[in-house]
């Protein structure tokens, strides 16, 4: 029996778009509380996780609309954002068209 490859699939919390998992960054509030971006790629971190496209777009809009605090049920500390701005910088890069 031939079985479909399987490719985790997430949401953007910034625009709602699924994605492979793959492509997107993870972010993970710790059984402490702590969020984190989790940079790892694979060593998975413990905890909630949520994920956003490495995108400025979606990144200021996950920021604008909160929805990270209520995904994860804390507050989110605007260092989180930074370093997720920073990533979507690094990210794009490459150039468009
Ligand atoms: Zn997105």
């Amino acid at each position: 029996m031939l079985r479909s490859r399987r490719r985790p699939i997430r949401t953007c919390l910034g625009c709602g778009q699924t994605r492979p998992k793959l492509d997107m960054v993870r972010i993970v509030r710790s059984p402490e509380g702590e969020v984190v971006v989790d940079t790892s790629r694979g060593a998975k971190r413990n905890g909630r996780g949520a994920y956003v496209d490495p995108r400025s777009e979606c990144i200021a809009a996950l920021r604008a609309s909160r929805r990270l605090s209520r995904e994860l049920e804390v507050e989110i500390p605007e260092a989180v954002y930074d370093e997720l701005s920073s990533i979507a910088a690094q990210r794009g890069a490459t150039p468009s068209r």
